[in-house]
C-alpha cells in the first residue's frame, strides 16, 4: 500500500555530462562526474523505474533536470516525455545553447552536440530555467567562462522560448560582480512576454570549485537581501515574479542523481570525496551513508533503504 507523504527534498536529475560553459564557481561539478563504480550512463527507463517507486511512496509532483547541461544527456527527450506521462512537472535548467545550433561543450571535455528540437522538447517541459548573470558579456563572463557573446546568445534563446510561449524562469547567481547589476538584468528579462519569474540565488560556496573560489564571488547575506528587497518592492506589481534564495536554509534540500544513477544530497562531499547515498541502477547503498536514519532523511523518512 502506498503511503503518500509530502516530499521535503527536491529531486534534481543532474544528467548533463558536459557543459557549454565553465563556471569557476560551479556548485555541482563533482556530482556530475562522480562514478566510483564505473557505471554506464543511466537510461530513461532506469530513471523512470526509480521515479515510479518514489512516486508510489511520497507525494512527488515535480522534478528538476539540470547538469552539467541537460542538453548533453542523450536520452533527454525520451525522459521528459515519460515524466510528463507520469504526471510529473518537469523543470529543465539549461543554458539552452544547443536549442540554437549544433554546439560545442567546453567543460570538462570539448565535444560537439547536435541541435535539440526546442518545440518538441518544450511540449513536455513545465518550466524552462535559463541563467543570466549580468547585463553585459563582461559581467556574465566573470561567472560563466568559455563562451563568447553569451548575452546575445541568451537573448536569442529567450526569443525562442517566447516564440513557442514556453513558461520560462530566469536564474541569477548573485555574486560580487553583478550585485550592482540586478536591476539591469531584470530589465533585459522584462522584454520577453513569457518570463514568469526571476530567481536570485545568493552565491553559495558549496562544491569544491565554488569553495575554492569563495573569496572571488562571495557576498554577504545582508547585501543580498538589501538589493533584492529593493527590486521586490520596486517591481511588486510587475507580471514577472521576483524570488530570492539566500544561502541560509538552502543546504541539504536537494537529492541529486547524476548521469550514472548515483544519488547524493548536497553536502555529501563535505563528508568524503567518495561518498554517495546510493545508485538507482544497482539499488545498492554504499559510501559512508550506512546509517538508516541519515538515509531515511533524504526522503524525509518517505523511503526505506531497500526501496531505492
Ligand atoms: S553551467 Fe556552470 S554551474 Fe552549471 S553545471 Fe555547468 S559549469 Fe557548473
Amino acid at each position: 500500500m502506498s503511503v503518500n507523504k509530502k516530499i521535503y527534498r527536491n529531486i534534481s536529475l543532474s544528467l548533463g555530462k558536459e557543459c557549454f560553459v565553465f563556471c569557476p564557481g560551479c556548485y555541482n561539478n563533482k556530482i556530475i562526474y562522480h562514478n566510483p563504480l564505473n557505471s554506464p550512463v543511466v537510461s530513461a527507463d532506469e530513471i523512470m523505474a526509480f521515479v515510479k517507486k518514489v512516486k508510489d511512496q511520497i507525494d512527488l509532483s515535480e522534478i528538476t533536470i539540470s547538469g552539467g547541461d541537460p542538453l548533453t544527456y542523450e536520452h533527454l527527450s525520451e525522459l521528459v516525455a515519460k515524466l510528463k506521462a507520469l504526471g510529473i512537472f518537469v523543470k529543465l535548467d539549461t543554458l539552452g545553447t544547443a536549442f540554437l545550433a549544433d554546439s560545442q561543450s567546453v567543460f570538462p571535455e570539448v565535444n560537439l552536440y547536435k541541435k535539440v528540437d526546442f518545440e518538441q522538447l518544450a511540449k513536455n517541459v513545465g518550466m524552462i530555467g535559463i541563467p543570466l548573470d549580468g547585463s553585459t558579456d563582461e559581467i556574465i563572463g566573470k561567472f560563466r567562462t568559455g563562451r563568447k557573446n553569451l548575452l546575445d546568445e541568451t537573448k536569442r534563446i529567450l526569443a525562442l522560448t517566447e516564440k513557442y510561449h514556453a513558461a520560462t524562469g530566469i536564474n541569477v547567481v548573485v555574486n560580487k560582480f553583478n550585485l550592482d547589476d540586478l536591476e539591469n538584468i531584470f530589465l533585459i528579462v522584462a522584454q520577453f512576454s513569457n518570463i514568469q519569474k526571476i530567481q536570485f540565488f545568493q552565491f553559495c560556496p558549496t562544491g569544491c570549485l565554488a569553495k575554492a573560489h569563495r573569496k572571488t564571488f562571495e557576498i554577504s547575506e545582508e547585501d543580498f537581501l538589501h538589493r533584492t528587497d529593493y527590486l521586490q518592492q520596486k517591481y511588486a506589481d510587475h507580471p514577472i515574479k521576483i524570488e530570492r534564495k539566500p544561502c541560509a536554509g538552502r543546504g541539504n534540500n536537494y537529492l541529486f542523481i547524476n548521469q550514472f544513477g548515483i544519488a547524493y544530497h548536497t553536502d555529501i562531499f563535505e563528508q568524503s570525496d567518495k561518498a554517495s547515498t546510493g545508485n538507482i541502477i544497482n539499488k545498492k547503498i554504499y559510501g559512508n551513508i550506512k546509517n538508516e536514519k541519515e538515509f531515511a532523511n533524504i526522503f524525509n523518512n518517505g523511503l526505506k533503504r531497500n526501496d531505492i
